[in-house]
């Protein structure tokens, strides 16, 4: 059993150490979508109202283990400010005596905000005792954690695991929301059952492909991971993302789907741009020619074509129960949003449960237009989510159970 919230007893004037997924997109310092943050919300209103004294610390993006002010926390503090309609005191380091005065000056109620913990080496080290040693500096600022960050409760690091170990732990309020979705989605889910994947972070998600065959009829693949599989199928994929070390793994994973009955659905057609830009030239052709477009092996796929779009469209709508985790191309450029609007759009018409993972995902389908309420759910976690439904174990979720 998860330890919860409701077990962590009266917080008034409690120190909380508030762990959040505040990973948001930022495009030249402005947030490009804040749902990440406004998911938190519900759950730092509840330690507020409790009279807790609370110093949230999340991660962004992947810093090298030290300061880099384009990952800064900063622009959050300010729309977290907004959000909760109180200030928020922003900490410029994540621990040690900035973090602690910052800790100091709160009044029950209060609220502060550290500074990105991957400017500090120990948080996402590979090594336990390093770490420990920064889980320790963090537990200094706390007599509680809550664990709330559910994006990144797949990953052992200091603050998701550790730092659980070092103080009384519990889950906030948006894990467990998370995870009851997700429990509909791994107990008896109606069929056909469809998983959808796309995205960038390739190697992360050839992993999770294995794993995840045994529990669902039709898996579609598109976005940067495809070429990939175009490329374990024999296809030249020109300058497209490409993962040349797991083209065996892919080739293993395409024959255990034969055996085991599992549709794979791959795109027909690719959309090739002759560079990475909102404005390059594009062409659509065949997905098994993509260097026969006019720019040749120096093409680049940043979307399935609009013949595939239909096609996944189709898969998708015909499902019972969709999980949908990363774009089907650079949907930030608009040229390249079709695939990633069509698969958006299907989803919605879905007879049954259909459910949007990750943060870029996340972020696609609101800034392509639709509606939130759309959706069955709209999970802030890519990876934490795939982990989940492979029924892997979660060490962020593990540490919290009694
Ligand atoms: P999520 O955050 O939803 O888990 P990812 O972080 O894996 O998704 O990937 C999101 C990114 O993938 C987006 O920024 C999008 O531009 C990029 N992407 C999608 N398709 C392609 C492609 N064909 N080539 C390069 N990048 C792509
Ligand atoms: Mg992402």
């Amino acid at each position: 059993m998860l330890r919860s919230l409701d077990n962590a007893g009266n917080l008034a004037g409690k120190r909380v150490i508030l762990r959040c997924d505040l990973n948001v997109p930022l495009k030249d310092g402005i947030i490009t979508d804040d749902g990440r943050i406004r998911a938190s919300v519900p759950t730092i209103k509840r330690l507020i109202a409790a009279g807790a004294r609370i110093a949230i610390c999340s991660h962004l993006g992947r810093p090298e283990g030290a300061p880099d002010a384009k990952y800064s926390l900063a622009p959050v503090a300010t729309r977290l400010e907004e959000l909760l309609g109180q200030p928020v005191v922003f900490a410029q380091d994540t621990v040690g005596a900035q973090a602690v005065a910052a800790m100091k000056i709160l009044k029950d109620g209060g609220v502060c905000l550290l500074e990105n913990l991957r400017f500090n080496p120990g948080e996402a080290s590979k090594d336990e005792a390093e770490r420990n040693s920064f889980a320790k500096e963090l537990a200094e600022l706390g007599d509680i954690l809550v664990s709330d960050g559910f994006g990144v409760v797949h990953r052992k690091q200091a603050s998701v695991y550790e730092l659980a170990e070092l103080l009384p732990s519990y889950a906030g309020d948006l894990i467990a929301t998370e995870l009851e979705v997700l429990k509909q989605l791994t107990e008896s889910p109606k069929r056909p059952y469809t998983v959808v994947l796309g995205g960038s972070k390739v190697s992360d998600k050839l992993g999770v492909l294995g794993h995840l065959l045994p529990k669902v009829d039709r898996l579609v693949i598109g976005g940067g991971m495809v070429f990939t599989v175009l490329a374990a199928l024999g296809h030249k994929v020109g300058k497209s993302l490409l993962e040349a070390d797991q083209i065996e793994t892919v080739k293993t994973f395409l024959s255990q789907a034969k055996e085991l009955g599992v549709e794979v659905v791959l795109p027909t057609d690719i959309v090739v741009a002759a560079s990475f830009s909102p404005d390059a030239q594009f062409e659509t052709v065949s997905a098994d020619a993509i260097e026969g477009s006019s720019f040749g092996a120096n093409g680049l796929g940043l979307d399935i074509g609009p013949e595939s779009a239909k096609a996944f469209a189709q898969a998708v709508s015909s499902s019972a129960t969709v999980f949908w985790n990363g774009p089907m191309g650079v949907f930030e450029f608009a040229n390249f949003a079709h695939g990633t609007k069509a698969v958006a759009q299907a989803l919605t018409e879905v007879q049954g449960l259909a459910v949007v993972g990750g943060g870029d995902s996340a972020a696609a389908v609101r800034a392509l237009g639709f509606d939130e309420s759309a959706f069955g759910h709209i999970s802030t976690g890519g990876g934490a989510s795939l982990e989940y439904l492979e029924g892997k174990v979660l060490p962020g979720l593990e540490v919290l159970n009694d």
